[in-house]
């Protein structure tokens, strides 16, 4: 996936991460912040923000969550990566669900109950 493409993901999923978490909104935007300062050289802080982000996300609601990890996952380099697969994932999918850790096929698999 193009760098721009990436960029334009995370942007979204910071967006709507603020958008899901009501009260937890001050201290996300704070964390995001520090993770998008690339500045870091200090990577263990960076992830214990993370970590902070996505727990402080799943009290909050699963989407969240999951928005928390997708950005985990830009950070690590894997996102549009399904998590069953591991084939690139579409862009429609990741345009219509930008946090989406499973493709289509391997989402419908899971909703079966199959692994
Ligand atoms: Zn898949």
């Amino acid at each position: 996936m193009k760098k721009s493409d990436i960029e334009k993901y995370r942007q979204v999923l910071v967006a709507k991460l603020e958008q899901h978490l009501g009260s937890a909104k001050r201290k996300v935007r704070a964390a995001t912040a520090r993770i998008d300062s690339r500045a870091i050289d200090d990577i263990a802080q960076a992830e214990n923000d993370r970590e902070l982000l996505s727990r402080g996300a799943a009290s909050d609601n699963k989407v969240a969550a999951a928005i928390a990890r997708a950005i985990a996952r830009i950070d690590h380099g894997t996102y549009g990566i399904c998590l069953g697969c591991e084939e690139e994932m579409p862009k429609k999918r990741l345009d219509a669900v930008p946090w989406a850790a499973l493709c289509v096929p391997c989402k419908d698999q899971e909703g079966n109950g199959k692994k």
